[in-house]
């Protein structure tokens, strides 16, 4: 069955050894923005997991035979054919998961398709492995592909972030098992389209769409899986890691965050402002998301002030028009469990210095927040909101900044605004983050490492991260001149 979304026919049904398979059960997807029945998507189970890790078992040796420059034209025709319906595949994203129209179209779809091009052209160029030499025998070092790979996404990103995954995944020689995210799955099919369309042969890229707690949790504890790389939420690691320790499958986990943003004295008060309020975009849905405002107390009033001038031009509204910043939260669940962390906030002392309640703009907009009289150990302060909500910190130190920064239990990004580059860099240092920002927010380089420490991650991906993980390194090592 195909569903036509925002004016794009979208099949709502698995992708699986190369065809499109049905299951009888089905879940209802709907739109944030207004609550529109988008489709009923076929809901799998293990019997569909079996299936498409057959497939994708069977696949595998032609596609690793292939090797990086055999799969590099297939990869980049699919890495064009992602470009090509660029507008097609923002729209459905938009009117999936609420996310903005203008920057899926302007930086989300152009990355999927990066993530695509670039992890095939690295595999084709400098996956070549390399030899290390010692007095008795020489190491040639192999890059071999792992099998098939478990790709699970969440959906704030699942275009963009599914791709960040099949991309290194496939031009290392994997073939792999895409689980989409249930709030957001219409994308992902799309992307099954685009591969078959480019020449992926069948069973590379297999799809099967279901609930985290059925289809998720069959495909991770699923013996034929060599890697599970999952990116969502701490608690449903956790579950995750489990099915993974007990086959011994190595697992990358991209997870939550409570980033700091630490404004100093000296910083550029007006680019700071303007990336704090940046913080609300896609009604704070972002991981990487800078959510607690730590700023330097001789100029908090100040930046106080443009803060909030900043914050009132984030408009908030329908995510296809082209002057809104912020769009709907996903469902009326996740609205549930924002304005919860907002209600305990204020019973706890915590003041909404603005927002703080549903948006006039309909059921699931939510004003963009910010709280002060917080202290670092209250709740709104600990725990990953996912919502527009900011917190309000001073500090007196870059001590007390750098103690703050890293009093919670994740460790994914930061972002710093200073001028003064030596105490930049000494803070810089100093904060437990994956990711940190200097001067800047969201700059994404593909070569670079990516990825949590603490509570927010295990692994980097990334460049050669990536490959480390998608593949079996192995070392050969022969015999000094024992070659006839
Ligand atoms: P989630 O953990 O609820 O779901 C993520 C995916 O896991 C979904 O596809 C879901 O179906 C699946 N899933 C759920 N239970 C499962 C199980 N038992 N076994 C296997 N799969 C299962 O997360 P979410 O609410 O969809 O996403 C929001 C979270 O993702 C936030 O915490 C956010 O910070 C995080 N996130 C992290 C990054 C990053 O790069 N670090 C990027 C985006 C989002």
């Amino acid at each position: 069955m195909t569903a036509r979304i925002a004016g794009v026919d979208v099949s709502t049904e698995h992708w699986i050894g190369g065809k499109r398979v049905a299951s009888r059960a089905r879940f209802a997807d709907l739109s944030p923005i207004d609550g529109t029945h988008l489709a009923d998507v076929s809901a799998g189970g293990a019997a569909e997991v079996d299936a498409a890790v057959a497939a994708a078992r069977a696949a595998f040796p032609g596609w690793a035979e292939l090797g990086p420059g055999g799969r590099l034209p297939i990869l980049q025709r699919f890495a064009a054919g992602i470009q090509a319906r660029a507008g097609e595949l923002a729209a459905v994203e938009t009117a999936d998961n609420g996310s903005l129209l203008a920057g899926n179209v302007q930086r989300m779809v152009p990355r999927a398709a990066l993530n695509v091009s670039f992890f095939a052209d690295w595999a084709a160029t400098k996956l070549v492995g390399h030899s290390i030499d010692s007095p008795e025998v020489t190491n040639h070092v192999r890059y071999d592909p792992a099998g098939v790979a478990a790709l699970i996404t969440p959906w704030n990103a699942p275009l963009m972030l599914t791709t960040w995954k099949v991309g290194p995944a496939l031009a290392a020689g994997n073939t792999v098992v895409v689980k989409p995210p249930e709030w957001a799955p219409l994308t992902c099919s799309l992307l099954a389209d685009i591969a078959r369309d480019a020449g992926v042969p069948d069973g590379v890229l297999n799809l099967v769409q279901g609930i985290g707690e059925d289809a998720g949790a069959a495909l991770v504890a699923h013996p034929g899986v060599d890697r599970i790389s999952f990116t969502g939420s701490t608690d449903t690691a956790k579950a995750i890691g489990q099915s993974a320790a007990r086959a011994i499958t190595p697992l990358a986990a991209e997870l939550g965050g409570k980033s700091p943003f630490i404004v100093c004295a000296d910083a550029d008060l007006d680019a700071a402002a303007q990336t704090v309020a940046m913080q609300y975009a896609n009604a704070g849905q972002v991981c990487l998301a800078g959510t607690r405002v730590l700023v330097e107390r001789g100029i908090a009033d100040a930046f106080l002030d443009k803060v909030r001038g900043a914050a009132a031009r984030m408009s908030v509204g329908d995510p296809r028009h082209a002057d809104t910043r912020v769009g709907p939260l996903i469902t009326h669940e996740h609205f549930a469990r924002v304005s919860g962390f907002v209600e305990r906030a204020k019973a706890a002392g915590g003041r909404a210095l603005w927002g703080g309640a549903r948006h006039p703009a309909g059921d699931l907009y939510f004003q963009p927040t910010l709280f002060d009289q917080v202290k670092p150990d209250f709740e709104i302060a600990q725990r990953e909101v996912f919502g527009p909500v900011l917190t309000w910190h001073t500090f007196a130190t870059d001590e007390e900044a750098v103690t703050v920064a890293n009093g919670t239990r994740f460790g994914l990004a930061g972002v710093l605004f200073s001028r003064n580059e030596k105490r930049a860099m000494a803070i810089a240092e100093r904060v437990v983050a994956g990711t940190l920002w200097v001067n800047c927010f969201f700059v994404r380089e593909l070569a670079a490492p990516f990825g949590g420490a603490r509570d927010s991650g295990i692994g980097r991906e990334g460049g050669s991260w990536s490959f480390d993980f998608y593949c079996d390194v192995k070392n050969v090592a022969v015999r000094k001149g024992s070659f006839a």
